[in-house]
């Protein structure tokens, strides 16, 4: 059944090569209990290596139910290991983190075959070792004895043609010894057994071969069949497979064992994300509450006109502007400081605007209560100064109607104090208005406006000053919003009219263009650091958990894992480690994003909001769900990435080595 001709084994020492073992011809035929003796370094582990397919890296041949291997693939060996052969080690060679049942299942699950068939024969092989009220211990849990069964258990389940044990008793005494050689010679009956050992007591007790080796020579072989014909006989076998899920579950498996490292590093990596995920956030914040402060105070279609040389402008010049066709509405630029007296009797400030030409201006993300301006002495006031004057301390949105309802009506009393000149005692009066509107928006809150007819304003400007100020700007509304004939209108405004027309909204959104740029950058420059360093530690944690790992590899690779799969388990693990970095990310930014917000808003935000008599509104940090869900994913993949390379080196590993390694 398994056979080998002129077999040689050389290993390269320094220029020259020793060879493990040297031109072997021999033949193995089922029912055969072969011992294999001789001195420690006479080529027995090398020689179970080769007929195990561990080791193909050979001269001579070794022939397998008739069939030369010499071409045989990887893949082929995958197969022939996991079929053919069952191994058994002088180290047990048991997964720690793997149960005793599950330890026996391994070989199985590589041929596909369920969990719940492979659980149930490995119960089934583990009763027959005397061990099936051990199977859901661990292997740490077991004596030496009973592992070295689990691992005879886990040899026999494929039902293997050949079983192959280096050394078994190697680590139990004679009395356990005795009863593992049983054991394999019971199994021997209807397959071949090989068993490598030293003691040629225990060889001599139980062998129905014997084959001596010396320096990589068979010096003896007491029933060496020579008449032995092969059989030629199809191999056809699925070839092994590792589900996704038990990739996972090894992968995970690493993972838990050392979860303390596992987390530590992940928060370490998460230091990057989280500095991604705040300075987004910020970048988003900040562009989409400028954005909207802004638009709510001033309309895109609305431009400053001046003179070039910054001449004032006639009010001629103005009735000619009014006569373009791509001019709907111009006026002189007017707002005043003033005040009114609340109904408790405190002087409040307050601006005086003009009423847009048109409601749509005055009401864009605002809501308008009440109506728009229809007389001279009709006014609109804001949700702050209706709150003010009614001596409410809160304005939410649910109390907007109701402050309404308050202030709708009412004649306000609007004067003007010169508090530079300390003639407090001196008020103009400005006129009594009425509130026929009110506008509201949250942005609204801590606002001072009250906005009254145009003509009405000029005439308090007049009254304050002597005249009307400001003259010198004017306010144009277009008709016009293609860019490009924009730009042509200024040209013709500059040119033939010597006045610059400027757009407010367009200058505000340009320079916040332009700190979305060095914000872009700064942006850059952490996550390429951070990903540089969150990387460099996957790679390295990777890296650590293979080099801890290099006996399970082993033992995978022994029972059937192909390269694949062992790239798979480790490429599974970085992936495991970039998304719990990034969940780990994911929840110090938005603690974080909290706490910033609070103190912004209540140390930078409401002092300016009232400093600034309102309209000025920002939420710093702004999470966006996508900009999250794009992390996690990046994250992932990246992390995948990373451990691409360790995985490969690991999947390239000599299964020789690894087990052997201690
Ligand atoms: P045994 O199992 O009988 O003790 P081995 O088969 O392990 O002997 O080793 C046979 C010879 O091959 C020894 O001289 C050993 O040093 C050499 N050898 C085994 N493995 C390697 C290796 N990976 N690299 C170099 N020499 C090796
Ligand atoms: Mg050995």
């Amino acid at each position: 059944m398994l056979s080998v001709k002129k077999l040689t084994r050389k290993y390269k020492n320094g220029s020259a090569y020793i060879k493990a073992i040297e031109d072997i011809t021999t033949n193995f035929n089922v029912g055969e209990f072969v011992f294999v003796l001789g001195a420690s370094g006479s080529g027995k582990s090398t020689l179970l290596n080769v007929l195990c397919g561990l080791d193909t890296k050979i001269e001579g041949s070794v022939v397998v139910d008739g069939i030369d291997t010499a071409n045989f693939s990887k893949k082929d060996w995958a197969i022939y290991r996991n079929h053919y052969v069952g191994f058994v080690f002088q180290e047990y060679n048991l997964i720690e983190h793997l149960k005793v049942w599950e330890n026996v299942a391994l070989p199985l699950q590589f041929q596909g075959i369920s969990k719940s068939i492979a659980k149930e024969r490995a119960l089934k092989e583990l009763e027959r070792v005397g061990l099936g009220k051990f199977s859901d211990k661990k292997p740490n849990q077991i004596s030496g004895g009973q592992a070295q069964r689990v691992a005879i258990a886990r040899a026999l389940i494929t039902n293997p043609k050949v079983i192959m044990a280096d050394e078994p008793t190697g680590a139990l005494d004679t009395e356990l010894g005795d009863k593992v050689i049983e054991y394999l010679k019971e199994v021997s009956k209807d397959r071949v057994v090989v068993v490598v050992t030293h003691d040629e007591e225990l060889a001599n007790k139980y062998a129905t071969r014997l084959i001596n080796l010396e320096d990589g020579k068979v010096i003896s072989d007491s029933n060496f069949d020579s008449n032995y014909i092969e059989e030629t006989k199809e191999i056809s076998f699925d070839r092994p497979k590792m589900s996704l899920g038990m990739m996972f579950k090894f992968a995970r498996n690493n993972i838990f064992s050392r979860m303390f490292r596992s987390i530590a590093t992940s928060t370490v990596v998460s230091i990057g994300y989280i500095s991604i995920f705040l300075l987004t956030f910020m970048i988003f914040g900040i562009n989409s509450s400028l954005s909207d402060t802004v638009s709510s105070f001033v309309p895109e279609d609305q431009y400053q006109i001046y003179g070039t040389e910054n001449v004032e402008i006639p009010e001629s010049k103005l009735d000619e502007l009014q006569d373009m066709s791509e001019v709907t509405d111009i006026r002189y630029a007017v707002s005043e400081n003033a005040q009114f007296t609340s109904r408790v009797g405190t002087t409040q400030q307050i601006t005086l605007n003009s009423v847009p030409y048109d409601e749509a201006l005055l009401t864009q993300n605002v809501e308008l209560f009440g109506r728009f301006p229809d007389a001279a002495n009709e006014i609109i006031i804001d949700v702050g100064t209706a709150a003010r004057i009614r001596d409410l301390n809160t304005v939410d949105e649910d109390s907007y109607e109701y402050i309404y309802n308050l202030i709708k009506n009412n004649e306000i009393d609007v004067f003007y104090i010169n508090y530079s000149e300390f003639d407090t005692e001196n008020k103009l009066d400005l006129g009594t208005f009425k509130v026929v509107g009110m506008i509201a928006s949250e942005t609204l809150a801590f606002s001072n406006s009250i906005y009254m007819d145009y003509d009405e304003l000029l005439t308090a400007s007049e009254t304050i000053h002597g005249e009307a100020t400001y003259r010198e700007v004017a306010i144009a509304y277009l008709s016009i919003d293609k860019e490009a004939d924009i730009s042509d209108f200024k040209i013709t405004l500059r040119d033939d009219h010597e006045l610059v027309l400027e757009n407010f909204f367009s200058s505000i959104t340009s320079s916040i263009e332009d700190f979305m740029f060095t914000a872009l950058k700064i942006f850059i420059g952490v996550a390429s650091v951070s990903l540089i360093v969150s990387g460099i530690l996957i790679g390295l944690v990777v890296y650590t958990s293979i080099i801890e790992r290099i006996k399970e590899i082993g033992i995978l690779t022994a029972v059937g894992a192909k390269q694949s799969n062992i790239i798979g388990i480790f490429v599974i693990e970085s992936a495991i480690l970039g998304l719990m970095s990034s969940l780990i990310a994911v929840l110090f930014s938005l603690i974080l994003t909290r706490g910033i917000n609070g103190l912004f808003n209540s140390f930078i935000e409401k002092p300016l909001s009232l400093l600034s008599s309102g309209l000025f509104e920002m939420t710093l940090l702004t999470p966006k769900l996508w900009i999250i869900g794009i992390v996690i994913g990046f994250s992932i993949i990246y992390a995948m990435i990373v451990g691409l390379l360790p995985a490969f080196k690991a999947s390239r590993l000599n299964a020789i080595k690894a087990l052997r390694r201690e």
